[in-house]
């Protein structure tokens, strides 16, 4: 367990690499964009709440929500007409002046979540770097050299270069050497390695975790791993960082995950679910960490623009009014429930598992083709580590749509065995 940064792996990104898994369609019409990722044959011209509709006119059942990205459905009326309306007023000015919708808005998520301030930008990664520098300028500023931020295997934190080397997989990090150094990691849910790296590194400053792994399978820790998380971190001065880029916003049947937990963090980092599909990532801290940002420090042109802070105004004036957080709690428990009926007695279903709408299928096998048959089956899903059906539907599914989703997803996995 060294340095993150001293890692080299062998394994580069191959050249001929996965083009030769896309359709010749998919890969004519994608000739100019870069092939990042592999794309399914389908592609939408419409949403409305749960569903995606297809140029054929065809409704597909959303359960991955552009992954966990449009929690309120698609095309939410009162959402797009509060960015039609700003986007006839301004779109953008520049952090150099005030910006009385983007206070509005830090001065509301600080009430949510019981922190005290907030830097805007565009995406999760971009709000974990923010996390990154506050953490390396409290280190430093207290004189610890060479200051460490202790991260988690099997995590997930983005694609720019320090959040992919905070990001606990092989397969981010492959060729793209030499890695951010600064970063230490342990496995995830144990406690004790903690301690253990605790004593042999005097130079830690923090720790950046998600309170649930999300590309990382819904792992989730045991109900003490935070809160005695939250103890270590006191007792050596580290910084709390949870990534809730994934978690937040809802998904879990709390504005955000730690709060099922009589716990606080010095930084929550959010992104996905804030505009329900308009572009902005959040760093919200409190405490010590509030205050080590100064004017020069940090930056970012478009971060918090009037009209990506009147589409999350937005988006959390109905999380409150439509009491999205209950009714995600509520039908995330509906869906569990129903699965267990349904699902659980499948020879190849492992577990079920969730919180609120984050929810896993295991298998106990690689399911190469489940996306692809759910896809004829009009439902969007997510396999991720191969094994591990990942639902992340939207917070405010209506209880028809989860019968029909689980009723679809029995129907697939009854296929495929
Ligand atoms: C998606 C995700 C990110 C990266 O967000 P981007 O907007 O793609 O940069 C970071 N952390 C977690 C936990 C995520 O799920």
């Amino acid at each position: 367990m060294g340095l993150v940064g001293s890692l080299l792996w062998r394994e580069y990104p191959s050249k001929s690499g996965s083009a030769a898994c896309l359709g010749k369609e998919t890969m004519e019409m994608n000739q100019h964009v870069m092939p990042t990722y592999g794309r399914l044959p389908v592609s939408f011209v419409k949403g409305d709440g749960a569903y995606l509709v297809d140029a054929a006119g065809n409704k597909y059942l959303d359960a991955l929500t552009g992954i966990a990205v449009c929690g309120l459905g698609h095309a939410h009326p009162e959402i797009s007409q509060v960015i039609s309306d700003q986007s006839q007023k301004l779109l953008h000015t520049s952090n150099l002046y005030d910006i009385p919708i983007q206070s509005k808005l830090a001065e509301r998520l600080c009430k949510l979540s019981g922190m005290d301030n907030v830097f805007f930008c565009n995406s999760g990664a971009e709000a974990n770097e923010a996390a990154i520098k506050i953490a390396r300028l409290y280190g430093n500023q207290n004189s610890v050299k060479n200051p460490l931020i202790l991260v988690a295997e099997n995590s997930f934190h983005g694609r720019t270069m320090a959040t992919l080397t905070a990001t606990g997989s092989r397969k981010v990090q492959a060729g793209f050497e030499p890695l951010v150094s600064g970063f230490i990691r342990a496995p995830y849910n144990d406690i004790d390695a903690i301690k253990r790296i605790a004593q042999d590194n005097q130079n830690i400053v923090a720790v950046l975790l998600e309170p649930i792994l999300g590309e990382g399978g819904i792992e989730i820790p045991s109900d003490d791993y935070l809160p005695a998380l939250r103890t270590i971190c006191d007792e050596n001065d580290w910084l709390m960082m949870l990534d809730e880029v994934q978690t937040g916003n809802g998904r879990t049947g709390e504005f955000f995950a730690y709060q099922h937990f009589e716990i606080a963090p010095d930084i929550v980092t959010t992104a996905k679910g804030l505009g329900n599909g308009f572009p902005i990532g959040a760093c919200i801290a409190r405490g010590v960490a509030a205050s080590i940002f100064q004017p020069g420090n940090h930056g970012s042109t478009f971060g918090g623009n009037p009209l990506a802070c009147a589409a999350a105004n937005a988006v959390l004036d109905i999380i409150e009014k439509d009491s999205i957080c209950d009714h995600a709690r509520k039908t995330g428990h509906l869906l569990v429930e129903l699965m267990n009926a349904k699902l659980a007695g499948i020879n190849r279903v492992k577990e079920i598992r969730g919180r609120g709408m984050m929810i896993a299928v295991e298998l106990v096998d690689e399911a190469p083709d489940l996306v692809k048959k759910a896809l004829a089956e009009r439902l969007l899903i997510n396999v991720t580590q191969g094994n591990i059906i990942r639902l992340l539907p939207p917070l405010n599914l209506a209880q028809s749509e989860a019968e029909e989703l689980v009723n679809k997803l029995a129907k697939i996995l009854l296929l495929t065995t």
